[in-house]
């Protein structure tokens, strides 16, 4: 017999079971498919990226003997699409088998679920990433029903024995938010470290993309700073380790413009190694907790299980609820969101300062921190009600780690409440005064952060209370919006009247902000 076996870009798991040993039957086909670089229109650091360390993957693995088909998009380009290229390989290379990793995306789990290969056996295998099983799922979640991540996230610190001590959580508590989450003060500035960044020479792909017309979004630059191999990703890791776990829970949901900071602050940048499966979660976990038990006397727990609680925890999570809810989560639009996604989100050209940072940051980096994420582009998106598709196809679009798996539920679920519920128990709308206490970005910014009427306004304000009131009846009786409900009932009738007009101009003017 004779058998392929497809590996996908974001399956460049070396430790994968599959390459144990070397089977001389074995065929390993990795392609540049224009399907993948063109399902959506993605950031061109996103498509070096993974073509990229497509390309490495293959090298290494052919260098510890195996069989590898390497096609690029020169070879690829006839065929309309992955089942054609099976087709055509299958049937070309004398093949009997034909095997692959299950999917993380639906609509590749639904294309090779659904493959035909004429004469030859199909079968399918775990990509042996995760730490919660596939088919585990199911009892964790329940379609269509909210799931509160906390209580996930304690149950998969028991199961796999993660800072735990006698079947309690270490320390005593599962959560140190309280202690975490702190703005920057001037002086912490200065000590953010500069990110470790790689010079990954990817021009030629720069020049296949352009010569194959794939149509990218923001900066291209010939020598990528990301990840593009196993070691690179210990390295990023051993750096974060090193670095930045000291202060990354402390910091986690601070925001600046200072040149003086870096972009990354006191994050780990290793979402495109994960996500493209060269380093896995429990690795990642293993090795920071076991940085810091050798620093216990430098870096506190706090810090340690706030990065912990953004793997095991919100990792997992949301793959959870993106695959006991897909085919449906994809179309969810409950706060019936119509408003196009404004031009800016393109271009970063807007006089808000906090929108233009953090688009423009997205746009040269292929990167935005999880808070600029969620409280900027994603609150600001909610406030004005863009529609749920364009905004899951931006955010799809513009990351280095954007795969729907983790990017939609974060998206259509956590900012825009399009699941009506199933991963947030509230909205996370907030105005212009989380943005000032959390950031310096309305320091130097156009508009004023502490009016809501004036000209000057900061938009962020009477979007937010227009916002609560045209969703009112929907959240009147949530019981963590009690408050602000409270305060919307405590204006007079002129002045709601006064904030609700400032809005409907700005919303009719959106594209001038
Ligand atoms: P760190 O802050 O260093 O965190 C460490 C790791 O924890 C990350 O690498 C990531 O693997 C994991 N993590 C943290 N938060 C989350 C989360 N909410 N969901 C899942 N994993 C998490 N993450 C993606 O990997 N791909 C996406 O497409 C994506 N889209 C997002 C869209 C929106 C609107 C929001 C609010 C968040 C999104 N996230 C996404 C989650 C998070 O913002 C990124 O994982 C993180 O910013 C990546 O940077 P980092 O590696 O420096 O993360
Ligand atoms: Fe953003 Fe408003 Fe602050 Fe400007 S004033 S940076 S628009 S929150």
């Amino acid at each position: 017999t004779s058998t392929l076996r497809l590996i996908l870009g974001d399956q460049l798991n070396a430790s994968h079971s599959w390459f144990k040993q070397v089977d001389p039957n074995v065929v390993y086909l990795i392609a540049e498919l224009g399907q993948e670089a063109s399902y959506v229109t993605h950031h061109v650091q996103k498509v070096c990226a993974f073509f990229a360390s497509m390309a490495q993957f293959a090298q290494a693995l052919a260098k510890s003997g195996h069989q590898v088909l390497y096609l690029t998009l020169d070879e690829t380009q006839h065929y309309a699409d992955l089942p054609a290229l099976l087709e055509h390989i299958t049937a070309t290379h004398q093949l009997t088998h034909f095997q692959y990793q299950h999917a993380d995306e639906y609509r590749l789990a639904q294309q090779l679920g659904s493959l035909l290969l004429p004469g030859i056996a199909i079968n399918s295998t775990d990509s042996e990433h995760f730490l919660l099983p596939f088919s585990d799922i199911q009892t964790e979640f329940t379609p269509k029903k909210h799931a509160k991540m906390e209580f996930f996230y304690r149950r998969m610190r028991k199961r796999f024995n993660v800072l735990m001590q006698d079947g309690e959580p270490l320390g005593g508590q599962w959560n140190f938010d309280q202690q975490n989450r702190a703005s920057f003060k001037k002086n912490d500035l200065g000590d953010i470290p500069a990110p470790l960044m790689f010079a990954n020479d990817v021009s030629d792909i720069l020049a296949r993309l352009k010569r194959h017309n794939i149509n990218t979004i923001g900066k291209a630059e010939s020598q990528l700073l990301w990840p593009l191999n196993r070691r690179q990703s210990r390295e990023l890791l051993d750096f974060f380790c090193q670095h930045l776990l000291i202060r990354f829970g402390h910091f986690q949901d601070a925001m600046t413009e200072n040149s003086r900071a870096d972009w990354s602050l006191y994050h780990s940048r290793l979402s495109f190694a994960l996500n493209s499966k060269m380093i896995s979660p429990s690795e990642v976990i293993n090795k920071v907790i076991a940085h810091w038990q050798a620093h216990q006397d430098d870096i506190s727990l706090a810090q340690v299980e706030g990065f912990v609680r953004q793997i095991l925890g919100w990792r997992e999570y949301v793959r959870g609820i993106y695959w006991i809810n897909m085919p449906d989560y994809a179309t969810q639009n409950a706060l019936q969101a119509q408003r196009p996604l404004p031009e800016y989100f393109w271009t970063a050209n807007t006089k808000m300062n906090c929108m233009h940072h953090t688009i423009k940051q997205s746009l040269d980096y292929a990167y935005a921190h999880h808070i600029q994420r969620l409280m900027v582009t994603g609150c600001f998106s909610l406030l004005a009600g863009i529609n749920p598709d364009d905004v899951d196809q931006w955010y799809l679009g513009i990351y280095i780690d954007a795969i729907e798996w983790v990017e939609m539920p974060n998206t259509r679920g956590m900012t825009q409440f399009a699941d009506g519920g199933i991963v947030a128990t509230k909205p996370y709308a907030a105005s212009g005064n989380y943005l000032n206490k959390m950031s310096d970005y309305c320091k130097s910014c156009h508009y004023n952060v502490k009016l809501k009427t004036e000209d000057n306004a900061c938009p962020f304000n009477s979007l937010y209370w227009h916002f609560i009131q045209r969703h009112q009846e929907k959240f009147q009786h949530n019981p963590r919006m009690t408050m602000v409900y409270k305060n919307w009932q405590k204006m007079d009738a002129h002045t709601q009247q006064a904030i609700i007009n400032k809005a409907d101009n700005l919303l009719e003017n959106i594209e001038s902000l």
